[in-house]
């Protein structure tokens, strides 16, 4: 007898995510799928169903799964799921024929060394170096272990293409194509001026130069770091190593993914 095939559905506490979740529930039980109340880190399939905060949390909560993931959109905007409420019954049909496609999407890693200790974390969108104050903040960006510049300012943020769209298209960063392989370094808020100076654009550089952001010394306890969003304190950085890593996730698509289409959509 064939294995049944286990699909998590993760979803937000909204209201209407709860609503669609039931709904992708009773559209999924028709075909014998078996849906864990809890999850299951062996399973066939995620689901996410909310925005794409909702989309990243499922992946960060679950230690970048290599299960295939696709989203359905209950969110705000809903850049990743590609899936509205409205596809429900197309999506399982399709599904269950095997139409569609698994695209790797490479996370950004990040070596986060204090004097004593490597932390090592991942990201899909963009990992962002703060003050925890209101103060300025001083950081020195190495590429390719040569001195670039200091930024001071608000902080730094390193994006992944798909990430590009995120914080660092707000502090006047580039959207990248997401085939391309790059990073990018953006500064929020630079200062400019005759006493602090850095480039006034973000750099995108390729997967293959190191990327090192030292905080000055007397800021090394006052960095915060913000995973995909999510504030994370380490004691005392020295220093953050940035690569893309060959962790990946597994993104499911049936092919309706136009990344120009929902660029459009989405901010135009
Ligand atoms: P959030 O504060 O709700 O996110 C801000 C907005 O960014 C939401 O509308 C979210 O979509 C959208 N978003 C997330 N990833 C995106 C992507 N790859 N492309 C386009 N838009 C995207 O927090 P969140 O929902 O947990 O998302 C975390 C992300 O927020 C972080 O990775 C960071 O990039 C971003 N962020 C942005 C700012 C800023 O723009 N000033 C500040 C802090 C963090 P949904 O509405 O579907 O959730
Ligand atoms: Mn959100």
């Amino acid at each position: 007898m064939k294995k049944k095939k286990t699909i998590n559905i993760i979803h937000n506490l909204n209201n209407y995510s709860l609503e669609i979740a039931q709904e992708l529930k009773e559209a999924l039980a028709v075909y014998d799928f078996h849906l864990p109340s809890v999850y299951d880190p062996h399973a066939d399939l995620n689901i996410s169903v909310g925005g794409d905060g909702s989309f990243l949390r499922s992946l960060r909560y679950n230690q970048f799964p290599e299960i295939p993931i696709i989203g359905i959109n209950t969110g705000n905007l809903g850049f990743y799921p590609e899936l509205s409420p409205a596809d429900i019954p197309n999506f399982t049909k399709e599904y269950i024929n095997g139409h569609y496609t698994i695209n790797q999407i490479p996370l950004l890693q990040c070596e986060i060394c204090s004097e004593n200790k490597i932390h090592t974390v991942y990201a899909l969108n963009d990992i962002a170096l703060k003050g925890d104050q209101t103060k300025t903040i001083h950081l020195d960006v190495f590429i390719d272990y040569n001195h670039l510049e200091t930024v001071s300012g608000d902080g730094i943020i390193v994006s992944t293409p798909m990430g590009s769209s995120a914080y660092n298209y707000s502090a006047g960063g580039s959207l990248v194509y997401p085939s391309l392989n790059t990073l990018q370094v953006t500064p929020i808020a630079p200062l400019n001026s005759n006493a602090y100076r850095c480039l006034s654009s973000s750099v995108i550089v390729p997967p293959e130069l190191h990327i090192v952001i030292v905080p000055e010394y007397k800021y090394i306890e006052k960095v915060v770091f913000s995973l995909d969003g999510e504030q994370v304190n380490f004691d005392k950085v020295t220093h953050a190593n940035f690569s893309l890593s060959d962790k990946c996730i597994n993104m499911l698509s049936l092919g309706t993914f136009n990344y120009w289409k929902v660029i459009k959509e989405k901010f135009l």
